[in-house]
């Protein structure tokens, strides 16, 4: 397992972590399972929205001993109500939910205080113009989370998190197919077969955006949905018309700006250690670009998507990474220093290129290299 820097945070987490999706209505026995499997193929991260007191007693149980040994990023404001999940901004049930959490974790704090989801402008004004945003920093002054963090699946909600400031992760649903989709107050739109229709080309701008943005202001996104529900999985199911291979889904939300960490709801041990094997696979092995490369409707057609496939350059030049800083730096709208430094420490920068063409015959996406090079070179002096 691979581990990386969350954003500003500060927790240097596993590259695939453990959802919980796969402990709903599962016995005590398979929720140890999973979370034995997950510690052993070195997963420290993770990810509990679930309301119900059996799963979160269950985990409490499995974590008994080796608290430290897990970030645990937990969810305020989804909480249990007449034996029923209830997302809520409700200052009457979101603490008591909150308490649940602990009590039934065996836990004093949570790594990070996830505001439940958040998916259009009237909930977030509602929590970020109101108590709940008040609270949830209250929690952090106190130590009780000691980061803030709000998961959304719509990337304008997740970019005005990401804006005012106050978020420290964000978790979003992220893959191939939610990428080429323009924001949606409705989740459930992003993976209706209309959509799929006619040719998409791109990745959608306010996507772009979120995550160009969030690599730029230090926020870390925690990735859920990478399989899309496993439809993206199936040759049946999938929008693409054939299925991804897990390791490609997990690489290519990883090799988005700020991504730092896969959540998986696994089902079994098997899902798990599957899953955890993907830091160990090879280049070739996890390299999505030829299966975006030829989808029949859909195209990222002169797109930089940071791939890597461009490589080798005669020169040495990095040109995923020439592209992606230069990318940070033009969201923007000038070049922050601390996008600047990490430009100058790369071995060789855009204005060494000679123009061999040699990339633009790798590239699966007809990114025009030469003509991006010669505009980093001039965005950075050199
Ligand atoms: S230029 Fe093309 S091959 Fe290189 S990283 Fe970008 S998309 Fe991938
Ligand atoms: S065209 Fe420039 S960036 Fe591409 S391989 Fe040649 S030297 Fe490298």
């Amino acid at each position: 397992m691979k581990y990386r820097e969350l954003g500003n945070t500060g927790l240097v987490v596993s590259e695939v972590g453990l959802g919980c999706e796969g402990m709903i209505g599962a016995t005590p026995d398979l929720v140890k399972e999973l979370v034995t499997s997950a510690l052993d193929c070195g997963m420290n991260f993770f990810d509990l929205f679930c309301a119900e007191p059996d799963v979160r007693s269950n985990l409490g149980n499995c974590l008994k001993g080796r608290r430290d040994k897990v970030f645990i990023q937990g969810h305020i404001g989804a909480c249990w109500q007449n034996s029923q999940y209830l997302r809520t901004r409700d200052e009457a049930l979101v603490p008591a939910g909150f308490e649940d959490l602990l009590k039934r974790l065996d836990t004093d704090y949570l790594d990070i205080g996830m505001i439940h989801y958040v998916d259009n402008d009237a909930d977030f004004d509602t929590v970020f113009g109101g108590w709940m945003i008040d609270y949830v920093l209250e929690l952090k002054k106190a130590g009780r989370i000691r980061h803030t963090g709000m998961s959304s699946h719509n990337p304008e909600m997740a970019l005005k998190a990401a804006e005012t400031g106050l978020i420290d992760v964000l978790l979003f649903s992220v893959n191939p197919c939610y990428d080429l989709q323009p924001p949606r107050e409705d989740f459930d739109e992003v993976w209706t077969p209309r959509n799929y229709e006619q040719p998409l080309t791109n990745i959608d701008p306010v996507r772009d955006q979120l995550y160009k943005t969030c690599e730029a202001k230090g926020v870390g996104i925690v990735v859920m949905k990478a399989f899309g529900g496993g439809d993206l999985l199936s040759d049946k199911w999938s929008p693409f018309g054939r299925a991804m291979k897990p390791e490609h889904c997990i690489h290519y939300a990883l090799t988005r700006p700020a991504a730092a960490c896969v959540v998986g709801g696994f089902r079994s041990a098997e899902e798990v250690l599957k899953a955890g094997r993907y830091s160990d696979l090879t280049d070739q092995e996890r390299d999505y670009a030829p299966f975006l490369k030829d989808l029949p409707l859909h195209s990222y057609k002169g797109k930089c998507i940071y791939c890597g496939h461009c490589a080798p350059c005669p020169v040495g030049i990095n040109i995923a990474m020439v592209n992606k800083f230069h990318d940070l730096a033009l969201v923007q709208g000038s070049v922050p220093d601390s996008v600047r430094s990490h430009y100058e420490l790369l071995e060789h920068h855009a204005g060494e290129c000679i123009a061999c063409g040699q990339c633009l015959e790798n590239c699966p996406f007809e990114v025009p290299i030469i003509q991006k090079m010669a505009e980093a070179a001039e965005t950075f002096g050199r």
